[in-house]
């Protein structure tokens, strides 16, 4: 067996059946910060048959400490995540599809992207796009794996629609402290710890073995040395709106999904025009050249003015770096864009 999976088939529970079966599968990153880059890796190397990530930033230097993908070179040149994982991931393995997408997911772009998809990984830092994956995974019946982390601390689920509780469900007993990593900052151990139980569980999805799914709600701090299994097998609520018997899937309906959004406690402010729009950022380049320095790749331009930075997508999507205030945000993009 002098094959690139020797060891991971030798692996009996596995084996070249369960290699196979990977080969076959399709798996969803949401996605592509320090969580969906390690998952990401760990799923390409193992032989997983297709790939797809979205993620709608790109890297920047505060990312390099635990975003294992991405290098300096990336930041320098605000490459897209998607765009330079996919890149990285094909050299690591060439033999697999792998299909890169820089999105801000909404229901309806992601309800696009699930076709044939078997397992789902959260690989974001918000709970707004958590509950809209709970609502697909439940209403096309997709097995995903929750995981968060930040500081030392991390916590991962898995859930698999009609046997376990949905996120939904649990919601009572997950902490929601409104700390992010650009508050209380993140260690790599606590993303690789959490990342490592998501792939552990999503191959053991993918090669079917139902009975070593872990059905216990994880958590650990691996700074403080803590480690608890929480057992929420009874937490499945039968009024849940997302797994219920009346479902309504609260979070795939269109007025739940922000328009103007504050991004991740970073001192950032994200706008999505309610319409679509798309940009020819060259043309936009030289509009801005009077506002402070441009910087312009493929997919996005950057306008670097003594008190603020200015993002602009292709599609329309702009993030101001260095506010916070919404109306101030809007204002400057009125200004600049409108
Ligand atoms: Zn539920």
């Amino acid at each position: 067996m002098d094959n690139r999976y020797s060891r991971q088939q030798l692996f009996s529970p596995i084996g070249e059946n369960g290699q196979q079966l990977l080969r076959e599968k399709h798996v969803l990153i949401i996605g592509v910060g320090a969580l969906g880059s390690a998952s990401a890796e760990a799923l390409v190397r193992a032989g997983v048959g297709k790939l797809t990530i979205i993620d709608r930033d790109y890297v920047e230097w505060s990312n390099l400490q635990r975003q294992q993908l991405y290098t300096e070179q990336d930041a320098q040149e605000k490459v897209p995540k998607v765009i330079a994982a996919k890149n990285r991931l094909q050299r690591i393995n060439s033999e697999l599809e792998i299909n890169a997408f820089i999105l801000d997911a909404d229901s309806e772009q992601l309800f696009g992207l699930l076709e044939d998809v078997d397992v789902m990984i959260d690989g974001t830092d918000n709970f707004d796009v958590r509950f809209m994956m709970n609502d697909l995974a439940q209403k096309y019946q997709i097995p995903w794996v929750y995981g968060s982390c930040i500081s030392s601390y991390g916590a991962t689920y898995t859930i698999v629609p009609g046997k376990t509780p949905c996120l939904h469900c649990l919601l009572k007993v997950m902490p929601n402290t409104g700390m992010t990593c650009d508050t209380v900052g993140i260690i790599s151990p606590a993303v690789q710890i959490v990342a490592a139980y998501q792939v552990a569980e999503a191959l053991k999805l993918l090669v079917g073995d139902e009975e070593a799914r872990r059905k216990s709600y994880l958590t650990f701090d691996v700074w403080k040395n803590q480690h608890y299994e929480i057992n929420v097998e009874k937490m499945r609520n039968d009024e849940c709106p997302s797994c219920g018997h009346n479902p309504t899937y609260p979070y795939l309906a269109y007025e739940n999904q922000t328009k103007l959004d504050i991004l991740c406690g970073r001192d950032a402010v994200q706008i999505r025009p309610s319409q679509p729009v798309h940009y020819n950022l060259e043309q936009l380049a030289s509009q801005l050249r009077p506002y402070g320095e441009i910087q312009l790749n493929p997919y996005l331009l950057s306008c670097q003015t003594p008190d603020y930075r200015v993002v602009v997508f292709q599609d329309g999507r702009v993030v101001i770096h260095g506010i916070q205030d919404i109306q101030q945000a809007k204002s400057i993009y009125y200004r600049l864009l409108g």
